[in-house]
């Protein structure tokens, strides 16, 4: 059974325009996963620690045969081929990618809670989101819209396309 899923994708260290667009080249290479759609960019001020560089932020849309927990896996592999370190919270980090949603499922494992708790306040996700599926519904019936018009536009600024390569942004 096929399965849309939701992924934030983000960096701010060693040239993150580059692990981005990288990221999502092998999201695609993932076994029995398809990159369907990908959002615009967006530099966004960083979350939690101040002193650390801005980051780039997108979202991709997955047709995946694999479980949740395989694509957890399969995120994280990802990442450590990037070399993410895991020091502080909310640190810097070289690749971030998290499972926003994932169909309609609602999970709550202590590895893994989708959808993804902070896709209701942060507006690196939800204006991304916004670019591939205007019409998106959470689990929870809330509608992306709603959630959109309450959050802040503070820090967030979408790139063009000549900003950043390999997109169609
Ligand atoms: P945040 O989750 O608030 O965005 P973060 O991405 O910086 O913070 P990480 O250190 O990357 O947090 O991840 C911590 C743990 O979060 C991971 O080890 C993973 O098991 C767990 N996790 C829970 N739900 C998800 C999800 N939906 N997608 C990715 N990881 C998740
Ligand atoms: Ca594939
Ligand atoms: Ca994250
Ligand atoms: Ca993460």
């Amino acid at each position: 059974m096929t399965e849309i899923a939701y992924i934030s994708i983000g960096s701010n260290l060693n040239n993150p325009q580059q692990q981005v667009i990288t990221a999502v080249t092998e999201l695609n290479e993932v076994l029995n996963t398809k990159v369907a759609a990908v959002s615009h960019w967006y530099r966004t001020s960083p979350m939690g620690p101040q002193d650390q560089p801005d980051y780039i932020n997108g979202v991709a849309k997955l047709e995946t045969k694999l479980s949740p927990e395989q694509l957890l896996k399969a995120l994280q592999t990802i990442e450590d081929g990037h070399f993410r370190e895991r020091k502080e919270h909310w640190g810097a980090r070289t690749l971030d990618l998290d499972i926003l949603l994932y169909g309609n499922q609602t999970i709550n494992l202590p590895y893994l809670q989708i959808p993804h708790p902070g896709i209701t306040t942060r507006n690196f996700v939800l204006l991304p989101l916004a670019d591939i599926n205007p019409q998106l519904v959470l689990p929870d019936e809330t509608a992306l819209a709603t959630l959109l018009e309450s959050c802040s536009s503070k820090g967030i600024v979408r790139l063009s396309s000549g900003d950043i390569c390999g997109t169609t942004g």
